[in-house]
């Protein structure tokens, strides 16, 4: 896969030096890592461009075999850092190669006062939740049982045992950041990095926590709390801030809890109603009869009307889903009046007769 390193910069063959380098900057400036609009690759493509592009030898080259150089021997490797660009001759102000360019301008915002320094974070954790479907309607608080980086309790996490004093971390000398001079492609610049040793704080404990080894954190099984909401829906998440992996000198993780809630065996969720198909003997639905009905909060008797008709939808007030403060839906009860296949000759005389009654 051969690249166009004219495409990437965005500038035709004809192109001026000038042009190249006014290309350069904007696209460096776009997607520095560093920066929010940041895309490493897309970075290391732009500089690999921009460095057989911006010399007039390797330009030559490139146009004339598609390649900066014969063999391929250059820019074909992505070997690290910029593809495996040889950066040495290039360092800032060296002269010899005839690369003059003014990356202060350019990366002064970003590397000014040294890398941007981020927080270290702990895992995200996420398990899954089933529930009963009273259990969505009403909420519920589990406790799950996680094995999973946690802060040492005996320390606090400060990694101290306890009544030990705190001392000066030898390899940051209590800076809590380590300073490193990198040259590369565009000169040298500084980065900053968090010390691993004190995590941050320039300290360190002269006696180590017995539990944690000083590291203020240690694998456990841990229990924790869940309170589902009443109302919860299946396939919905909880976020749990900070239920996730504990990090040395960084914030914990969270946990994602995804809910799973069981099919009801006979109600199922419409709004805040709960709808219901009830099977009706033919006699019941003529006299009318007492049915028992087993609600989300236990037994009650439904009257089932003299002469209900089949598709008939029976309303029990007030046993529904709650919702807002202190509102219920209702449960709807849709009738099945069953029509028998067979009938006995007995029942049959009866109906004959009932025929007769005009029914
Ligand atoms: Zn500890
Ligand atoms: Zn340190």
């Amino acid at each position: 896969m051969k690249k166009d390193y004219y495409e990437i910069l965005g500038v035709d063959k004809k192109s001026s030096k000038d042009d190249i380098k006014r290309a350069f900057r904007t696209l460096a400036h776009k997607y520095h890592p560093d920066k929010k609009t940041g895309d490493d690759a897309k970075f290391k493509e732009i500089n690999e461009a921009y460095s057989v592009l911006s010399d007039d030898q390797k330009r030559a080259q490139y146009d004339q075999f598609g390649q900066a150089g014969p063999a391929g021997g250059f820019g074909g490797a992505n070997a690290g850092g910029f593809g495996g660009f040889d950066f040495s001759q290039f360092t800032q102000g060296g002269g010899g190669s005839g690369f003059e360019f003014d990356f202060g301008d350019i990366f002064g915002d970003v590397f000014g006062g040294g890398r941007r320094q981020q927080t270290k974070r702990g895992r995200d954790i996420s398990i899954d939740i089933e529930l009963t479907f009273e259990e969505s309607v009403f909420g519920v608080e589990r406790t799950v049982l996680l094995n999973k980086v946690s802060k040492c309790d005996t320390c606090g996490g400060s990694g101290a045992e306890k009544g030990s004093d705190m001392t000066t971390c030898n390899t940051c000398n209590g800076k809590g950041t380590l300073r490193e001079v990198k040259k590369t492609f565009f000169g040298q610049f500084e980065t900053t990095s968090t010390c691993d040793t004190c995590h941050g704080t320039g300290k360190v404990p002269k006696v180590k926590c017995h539990t944690c080894g000083g590291q203020g954190i240690y694998k456990k099984e841990s229990e924790i709390k869940v309170k589902i909401p009443a109302g919860i829906e299946n396939g919905e998440m909880i976020r749990l801030s900070g239920g996730g992996e504990a990090v040395s000198g960084g914030t914990t993780g969270d946990l994602y809890i995804k809910i799973y809630v069981k099919k009801h065996q006979i109600f199922r969720k419409e709004g805040h109603n709960l709808v219901m198909e009830l099977n009706v003997k033919l006699t019941d639905a003529l006299l009318g009869t007492d049915y028992n009905l087993k609600t989300l909060d236990g037994e009650i008797k439904v009257k089932i009307p003299e002469g209900v008709a089949h598709g008939e939808v029976l309303r029990v007030k007030g046993k529904g889903i709650p919702y807002e403060k202190n509102y219920r839906g209702d449960i709807l009860i849709r009738v099945h009046v069953i029509i028998p296949k067979k009938l006995s000759r007995e029942a049959k005389k009866v109906i004959e007769s009932l025929k007769k009654e005009g029914i």
